[in-house]
């Protein structure tokens, strides 16, 4: 295998990829040629506009994680970050001060913005970006494509009793940091999404890989919006390279973030074996020739492939580069045999 594409979230698809990456380089994914090029296809919907900045939070995740940028212990934004900007504005009572922007993270969105004002597709600029952060550490290894250029948002609508409909529309990162999804997601609107085209690249970096990777992202706001551009759910669907998933469900739980919350808004089981159904199995009209679950989850395999898809359970931890990329060699074993 020469080409893999990863269809990403934030931050379970970046430590994945990272985990991938090592793995390529050790040598240790089996079929996987040492100069193997790792295409990530990133998942859009969570970008807003904040203070004037165009802000899309995976593709910077992956961006900052990739280029050793990413402040571990949070999770997101710089490393060795400041926050002048947030109490100036907070000083000046600008509301929306509940998003976190760092004062190095804002030079990204600045760039970002101002080239998007000038002309530029999303896709040029994450190039552009990506050149700082990816060419120094991977060479062109690695290539990050923004699911779309066209602006999609997800928003969740949530119960408030004082509107007349008796619910109120948040910005998916207001759900998600204002409101901690802390409370249930009664819908999800996917704004824009219907309308969107995938962005240059896309559709080619699906048909012409050599294997198809769904890593433990979020099932529904992270590859299920990629999926959910026009084309993109098919060309996976119709790719001639195996296509495997990873869960990011481990023991009826997530690992960390709101994916349980999510799939209880489209209801489907927060279960190693209920997102892999949901995914579903290609031969069955889903996405998916095989699903990796825990070893926690090893109950769950005979299930799965009586649905059929090839599953297994391993230990899914990501809790160093080498775990991961075991996680990524059992993926590839699985489909590969
Ligand atoms: P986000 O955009 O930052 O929310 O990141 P993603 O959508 O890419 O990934 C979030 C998902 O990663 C969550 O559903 C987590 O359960 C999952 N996740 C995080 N860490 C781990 C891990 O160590 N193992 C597994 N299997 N899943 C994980
Ligand atoms: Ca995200």
């Amino acid at each position: 295998m020469r080409t893999i594409t990863v269809l990403s979230g934030g931050h379970g698809g970046a430590r994945f990829i990272a985990g991938l990456l090592h793995g390529i380089q050790a040598g240790t994914l089996p079929g996987v040629a040492p100069d193997a090029q790792v295409t990530v296809i990133a998942n859009t919907a969570d970008d807003l506009w904040i203070h004037g900045l165009k802000v899309c939070p995976d593709l910077d995740t992956v961006m900052y994680t990739l280029g050793h940028g990413l402040d571990h212990e949070r999770g997101w934004g710089r490393t060795e970050e400041t926050w002048s900007i947030k109490d100036e504005l907070e000083a000046y009572g600008v509301p929306n001060t509940w998003f976190g922007l760092g004062d190095r993270d804002i030079a990204t969105h600045l760039v970002r913005t101002q080239m998007l004002e000038a002309g530029f597709p999303l896709s040029q600029v994450t190039e552009a970006l990506c050149r700082r952060w990816l060419t120094p550490v991977h060479g062109d290894r690695v290539r990050v494509l923004p699911m779309t250029d066209d602006r999609v948002e997800t928003h969740v609508a949530v119960k408030d009793p004082d509107s007349p409909s008796g619910l109120r529309v948040v910005h998916f990162q207001e759900y998600w940091v204002r409101l901690r999804a802390g409370v249930p997601a009664e819908q999800l609107v996917f704004v824009g999404l219907d309308e969107a085209t995938a962005g240059p690249g896309v559709v080619d970096a699906i048909s012409g890989a050599d294997l198809v990777i769904l890593p433990p992202s979020n099932p529904v706001v992270s590859v299920g919006t990629v999926l959910g551009v026009p084309g993109i759910r098919e060309v996976v669907r119709a790719a001639s390279a195996p296509v495997v998933g990873i869960s990011p469900i481990i023991g009826g739980h997530h690992v960390r973030g709101m994916a349980e919350q999510m799939l209880a808004s489209i209801g489907v089981d927060a279960t190693a074996a209920g997102v892999g159904l949901h995914y579903g199995a290609r031969s069955g009209g889903g996405v998916l020739d095989g699903w990796l679950v825990d070893e926690r989850d090893a109950d769950a395999v005979d299930t799965l492939r009586s649905a059929g898809l090839r599953a297994a359970g391993v230990p899914l931890w990501m809790s160093s580069d080498e775990a991961t990329a075991a996680m990524a060699a059992a993926a590839i074993e699985l489909v590969a045999r």
